[in-house]
């Protein structure tokens, strides 16, 4: 792996740094404060009593480079978000839904699965965090499930860098090998960052159909992280959850109220982004 020669190795210099400094107590106080008011908490248990389906949901238009740069990281402390990160070029990878348009900043993964579907977790889960102009945060999450050897993330799993002083750079990754391959039904409902400071205001889009990695892939990644490195499960709080999977949803409202929905779901988002406001700083990782 070439670590030397590209632009994002300071950029892989400059993430550990961010994730090392961590909070200060006034900062954890402050957290802490906050998280008793906070009602609106990632990830959940996806089932169906708490699923409301709707057969059109806005489409995800996708628009991933074939050949990006990757700064590959270990965001891995004992007391902090534990992960490992890749982050593309600038620009590499977009997302239109609904008319607004996302820029992948990075993805990476956690173990087990944060979301449950039908309160069974998966032995990895997939973070696609993206923002937009006006800082807001969308995920796209996918979960993980034993397969064959992904060959695309190959390169990142049988080489994942060990400690925090590991970065590595892939000249050249396949963005699309992240994404289906035509499913894009999904989940998705409003929710907070998994790790601190949980700021609340996440559009969270949980993509049904499955990744797949063999045993050795999953383990490589479990041995770097033996107590794993996900979130547990929060409540509802009375949330809707849209989804577009066939009988998936106990929920299936008249057509009339389908448009109300969707209009609830975006002013659940509004509102949480202001209750958040003065949590997100750069730096989080969702
Ligand atoms: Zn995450």
């Amino acid at each position: 792996m070439n670590t030397s020669l590209s632009p994002f190795h300071c950029l892989a210099s400059l993430i550990p740094a961010i994730f090392l400094f961590g909070a200060s107590s006034a900062q954890a106080n402050f957290i802490d404060d906050k998280l008793e008011q906070m009602e609106l908490q990632s990830p959940i248990d996806i089932r169906p009593d708490n699923t409301t389906y709707v057969p059109q949901l806005p489409r995800l238009e996708f628009d991933f480079s074939s050949d990006t740069a990757l700064a590959v990281i270990n965001t891995g402390s004992p007391d902090h978000e534990k992960s490992v990160m890749a982050t593309p070029a600038s620009g590499a990878g977009t997302l239109t839904t609904s008319g607004e348009k996302w820029d992948l900043a990075q993805f990476h993964f956690h173990t087990p699965s944060e979301h449950r579907l039908n309160s069974e977790q998966t032995p990895l889960e997939m973070h696609l965090v993206f923002t937009d102009t006006d800082e807001d945060v969308l995920v796209v999450g996918r979960w993980v499930n034993y397969g064959a050897a992904n060959a695309a993330l190959d390169p990142i799993f049988s080489n994942l860098p060990q400690t925090v002083n590991d970065p590595f750079v892939l000249n050249s990754f396949d963005l699309n090998s992240l994404l289906p391959a035509s499913n894009m039904q999904s989940f998705r409902y409003s929710g907070s960052f998994t790790t601190e400071p949980y700021a609340e205001g996440v559009s969270w889009i949980n993509l049904a159909d499955p990744l797949y990695m063999s045993s050795g892939q999953v383990q490589a990644f479990q041995k770097l992280f033996p107590e794993g490195d996900s979130r547990s499960v929060q409540p509802l709080n009375g949330r809707v959850v849209l989804t577009d999977v066939p009988e998936f949803a106990t929920a299936v409202p008249e057509p009339q109220t389908y448009a109300m929905l969707l209009a609830g779901l975006g002013l659940i988002v509004l509102v949480t982004r202001q209750r958040s406001a003065n949590l997100r700083f750069a730096g989080s990782a969702a």
